[in-house]
Formats: C-alpha cells, structure tokens, sequence
C-alpha cells in the first residue's frame, strides 16, 4: 500500500499494480490503469469503445539499490468523431507517463540534474552506482528548456549555455 502511494501520488487516474517481479538488480511492477475516461488528443472527443491494450515499459526511480520499471497496461480506444484524422489513440497519462517516453517525468528530473552538474562520463558512473540505466550519450542529450550542455572532448570540461 505504501508503494502505491510513493509510485503514484499526485498521478491523475487509478492505477493499480497487479503483480511484482524481482529481478537480480532490478524489481518489475505490473501497473494497470481502471480509468476509462479518454478523449482523443486530436480532437477531444471522449471515447469508451475499446480497441485494444498494449504494454508499455517506463523506468522509474530506483529504490533500495533496486531499478524500477513499471510494466504499464495501456488501453487504445476508437475515436468517435467521424471528422477526425485519427481512427485509434492510447490512454495518456501525460503527468506521469508522457507519451513515447520510456521514463517517468521524475527519473527524467533526476537525470537531468545529473546530466547538468555532472555531464555524460562522470554522471553515467554516478547513474551506475544509483543502478539507474542510461547511457553517457543520454545524459547529454537531456532535453533541458533552461541550458544546453556543450561536453568539449579535449579539455574533459563541461559548459552550460542558457537558453
Ligand atoms: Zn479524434
């Protein structure tokens, strides 16, 4: 109970999680969603017709030394609206969930903040110790709306440009 309230306080939507998995460093949960309500990102119309569900992956913080992925049941609706461009769409859970991402906002968050203190080598090994999985590459193209992290391979140096 007390994991579900750490995994999704402040999460729009019922999740619950069906069952947990461990992993030797790692410790997967089953997470499924009991919200049907979903509206078409095109056009807005709310839809209950189910299509049919998918599963998708998104790593999360890692807790006791163990990383977390969350295996998510996601369900694909049938838009309503005749007009509409798009026949089917998936639930989306954009305050925790953001589509096509494979982390949640907050390890996002983090790696950012790691990314910028610490740039792509030296926070990959801090990631490595934290048993967070992400690559140096990843850490510098951290998407960040405040800086850009330029790595010069010959000084060994990191500089922080603001947008
Ligand atoms: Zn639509």
């Amino acid at each position: 109970m007390l994991l579900h309230e750490l995994l999704f306080e402040n999460v729009t939507g019922n999740f619950e999680i069906n069952s947990s998995i461990k992993e030797s460093r790692k410790i997967i949960l089953n997470v499924h969603c009991t919200q049907f309500k979903n509206t078409c990102p095109d056009c807005n119309v709310h839809s209950t017709r189910l299509h049919s569900y998918y599963v998708r992956r998104v790593k999360d913080l890692p807790i006791l030394g163990y990383s977390i992925v969350l295996t998510l049941r996601v369900g694909k609706f049938y838009c309503k609206n005749s007009k509409c461009s798009r026949k089917v769409f998936s639930q989306r859970f954009p305050v925790h969930f953001p589509p096509y991402k494979r982390n949640t906002i907050r390890l996002d968050d983090k790696l950012l903040k790691i990314a910028l203190l610490m740039g792509g080598n030296p926070g990959k090994k801090l990631c490595d110790t934290l048993n967070i999985e992400t690559s140096s590459s990843s850490l510098i193209r951290m998407p960040s709306t405040k800086y850009i992290l330029l790595s010069c391979s010959k000084t060994r140096k990191n500089y922080f440009l603001k947008r």
